[in-house]
């Protein structure tokens, strides 16, 4: 498979997944344009690794004007979006009645209207190219529920709403929409709740590991983020043309109980 001539932009794609993905789609040949925050320069250099053109824009997905920057520069820079990752997320675990009213929206705003906004100003480009894949990063958390995670367990299963509906309404073009659901990947995102957890009941980070994984996923493995860009390479190859709406589980098993 070659993804030569083709522009990918991964949200979140500075860290964890998000740059699992981007270095898999830039080691096909893909244009990279990278967005998400922390250690941009070490991100962009590991991604710039495979030869294609990477460029990067700062907007904070929280903000919709900063999401129309970021297309705007995108189509800009390379003409136009042909595969649309929308990774970016956050996390923030609480009991429903001590969830503060702030980290909802924040969570909503970035793991779910981001994504519409992304998807709204990218499809009239796919459209006109009759060729486009958009891949959501869902979780196993867009399927089945948690304590403590009402808000990324409301936004996770409203994206796979959205990927179905993108889905159907591109059915007849080019375009194919889909979304990833994995249980746990090792990533800042997952290890700072394996650490608050050891923190919690005074164990050990190995301890605490195990107890996580163990609750849920049989497996008792950590996906890689390799794992999944093989996976969002799959979406963009011949092979994923007819591969519409589906929410793909990459969870040790989770799901399966
Ligand atoms: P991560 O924390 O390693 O990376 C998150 C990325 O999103 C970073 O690049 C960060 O800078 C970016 N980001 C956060 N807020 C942003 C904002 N306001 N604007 C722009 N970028 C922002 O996390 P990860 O584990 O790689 O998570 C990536 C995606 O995978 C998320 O949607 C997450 O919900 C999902 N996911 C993760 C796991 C897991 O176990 N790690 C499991 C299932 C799903």
């Amino acid at each position: 498979m070659s993804l030569k001539n083709k522009t990918a932009l991964v949200t979140g794609s500075t860290s964890g997944i998000g740059l699992g993905i981007a270095k898999a789609l830039a080691s096909q040949g893909a244009n990279i344009m990278m967005n998400g925050f922390g250690d941009v320069d070490a991100a962009i250099a590991e991604v710039s690794a495979a030869g294609t053109r990477v460029e990067y824009h700062h907007a904070d997905l929280s903000k919709p004007s900063e999401i129309e920057d970021l297309m705007n520069s995108a189509a800009a820079k390379f003409g136009q979006v042909d595969i649309l990752v929308n990774n970016a997320g956050i996390q923030h675990v609480s009991s429903l009645e001590d969830f503060r009213v702030e980290h909802w929206d924040a969570i909503m705003a970035i793991n779910l209207s981001a994504a519409f906004h992304t998807t709204r100003l990218a499809l009239p480009a796919m459209k006109a190219s009759n060729w486009g894949r958009i891949i959501n990063m869902g979780s196993v958390h867009a399927l089945v529920a948690s304590v403590n995670k009402a808000a990324y367990v409301a936004a996770k299963h409203g994206i796979v709403g959205l990927t179905k509906v993108t889905a159907l309404e591109t059915a007849t073009t080019g375009i194919t929409c889909n979304a990833i659901c994995p249980g746990w990947v090792r990533t800042p995102l997952a290890l700072k709740q394996v650490e608050d957890k050891a923190k919690a009941l005074n164990i050990n980070f190995e301890e605490a590991t195990k107890l996580s994984l163990g609750e849920k996923e049989p497996s008792m493995q950590f996906t890689t983020t390799e794992d999944i860009g093989q996976l969002a390479l799959f979406f963009c190859s011949p092979a994923g043309n007819n591969v519409r709406g589906v929410a793909w589980s990459m969870d040790g098993g989770w799901t399966a109980q």
